[in-house]
């Protein structure tokens, strides 16, 4: 099979010759990162190459996230690989399992499976400055030599647990998001949810049909703009295969939209003011139809500016609190005990299952997920965390050659995830491009162009709302422990696609 390049998937491994690396690339995670990274590189001529993944199979946050109520919140003509477009999405949002099946579909069109390993964890990788590549070490005591390493492992991958008082002496059922249990019957329960992110905003509705009691404990409320969503008709699916223009129009349109949502009035905050107050007031609105009680409704809305934090789309979720089952608690929660929660006002509520929609520690555990040790003995996350975090154009950091860190700070490009995997894909290849012209296998980004990417991101986000707008009370996790919104990209969707094609080759030393 071959994709819309007419490429076809990479040959199948030789084994290195002597003195050559294990791998020509590892790879660490198969998600869609990961994935978007292999086929690039197969596309580069790079064949040998391993994709280490934690889990029991490929797919990272598809794979994982199995919670009911799981769906894509980015429609899904744009949340796919343009270069891999699926006619078959049932709806518009598709479902979580989907998406899974998508990431199975791609990595059998290109041949990815191969290359996977399932249920290794990677625990260090160290640059070997003899051998001139990395030296990657598994749980277990394994160790892999790659030329190059690509670090995929995502954002949101490591899953929060709070730190409750009592939480430990809970005697009910406890479930995080991340690790559902299909097995647990919901019918009937008195059920908490904590949290009321992205995650819980799919849930609490879902949660609400099933158990007899449930009680949401909301530290922050989210700002929710109403939800596009609906089946897509079979006659239509049929026009996307036989047609696949007609799929990218919709993927365009689309773009284009969320653009304006989601990335202009967020990074262009102090131009397109207009842009963002226009989102909150779409909020408002659809919390105002659909919620009638004046004291619920103050309770459900943000008092921090739309976009400090990840807004989402749901015309389910505001309904769910005015089920007379279904209760909102917006006091502190003081402990848990073996069988109920307590809050710092004194109420004290009785529950049989504690769902955790607690999201992801970002900031202290995930940049790097791994220990990662470059030249001299220089360790990623020691470094990061002494200067600021920064990579340039998201992807790559001096001191470490021939490392390419997918989910680095200031890498998140606003619009979807995979705009993000596929300006990266498009810097790789006009990277190995060069690497390959030159005759050279090492590279290395300057300490100069990487400066100036940070000025320069550093200068453009003094224009977002993170900087203008009222962030404080959002708790969001674009910021970092020192207060830096240091995870999304603050340029347009379109230019960073265009740089990532046309960077200045000064900005690397090649070896
Ligand atoms: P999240 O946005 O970080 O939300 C976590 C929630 O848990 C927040 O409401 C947080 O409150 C609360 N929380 C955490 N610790 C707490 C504590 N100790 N006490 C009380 N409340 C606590 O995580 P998420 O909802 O899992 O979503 C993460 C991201 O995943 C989203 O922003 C989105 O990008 C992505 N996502 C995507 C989809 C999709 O596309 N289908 C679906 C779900 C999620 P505070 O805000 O006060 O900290």
């Amino acid at each position: 099979m071959q994709d819309q390049h007419g490429i076809a998937p990479s040959e199948s491994a030789a084994a290195p010759a002597a003195g050559e690396p294990d791998h020509e690339a590892i790879i660490v995670g198969a998600g869609f990162g990961g994935m978007g990274a292999a086929i690039q590189l197969g596309r580069l001529g790079l064949t040998r190459l391993a994709i280490l993944e934690r889990g029991g199979d490929l797919g990272g946050t598809w794979h994982v996230n199995r919670y009911p109520g799981l769906a894509v919140d980015i429609a899904s003509f744009t949340y796919s690989y343009s270069f891999a477009p699926n006619p078959h999405w049932s709806r518009m949002f598709a479902p979580g399992e989907e998406l899974k099946r998508y990431a199975e579909h791609v990595a059998d069109t290109y041949g990815l499976r191969r290359h996977m390993r399932f249920n290794t964890v990677v625990e260090s990788a160290r640059w070997d400055e003899r051998a001139r590549w990395w030296e990657v070490r598994l749980r277990g005591g394994e160790t892999l030599t790659g030329r190059y390493l690509v670090t995929a492992t995502g954002f949101l991958s490591q899953p929060k647990v709070p730190d409750l008082p009592g939480i430990g002496t809970f005697a009910g059922k406890v479930v995080h998001s991340t690790d559902w249990d299909d097995t647990y019957d919901l019918t009937g329960r008195r059920a908490a949810v904590i949290g009321t992110g992205a995650t819980a905003v799919q849930l609490i509705p879902v949660v609400a049909r099933r158990v007899a009691e449930l009680t949401v404990y909301q530290r922050t409320p989210i700002w929710v703009t109403p939800k596009l969503d609906a089946p897509i008709p079979p006659v239509v699916r049929r026009l996307f295969a036989r047609l696949p223009v007609t799929q990218r129009a919709a993927r365009v349109v689309n773009s284009t939209v969320l653009e304006a949502i989601m990335v202009v009035g967020v990074l262009h905050y102090r131009h397109a003011r207009l842009a963002n107050r226009g989102a909150e007031l779409l909020a408002r609105a659809h919390l105002r139809r659909q919620v009638r009680d004046p004291e619920l409704r103050r309770k459900l809305t943000p008092r921090y500016s739309f976009g400090c934090k990840r807004p989402t789309f749901s015309n389910t979720y505001f309904p769910s609190f005015t089920l007379p089952h279904v209760r909102l608690e917006t006091s502190p929660i003081a402990r848990v005990e073996p069988d109920a929660i307590v809050t710092e006002d004194g109420r004290r509520t009785e529950i049989d299952t504690l769902l955790l929609a607690t999201g992801f520690d970002l900031w202290e555990t995930n940049f790097p997920a791994l220990r990662i040790t470059g030249r001299d003995g220089l360790d990623l996350g020691g470094w990061w965390r002494a200067n600021r975090f920064q990579a340039y154009q998201g992807l790559t950091v001096p001191g470490f050659p021939n490392l390419l860190s997918l989910n680095s700070p200031y890498s998140y490009s606003g619009l979807s995830y995979f705009t993000t995997i596929e300006a990266q894909m498009r810097h790789i290849g006009r990277l190995f491009g060069e690497l390959r012209r030159r005759g050279s296998t090492v590279f290395e980004v300057t300490r100069e162009a990487n400066d100036a990417f940070l000025d320069r991101v550093t200068r453009l986000l003094g224009d977002s709302v993170f900087t203008l707008g009222n962030c404080a009370p959002a708790r969001s996790y674009y910021f970092n422990q020192h207060g830096e919104p240091a995870l999304l990209r603050p340029t347009a969707t379109l230019s960073t696609l265009r740089e990532a094609g046309r960077f200045p080759l000064s900005a690397y030393d090649y070896a």
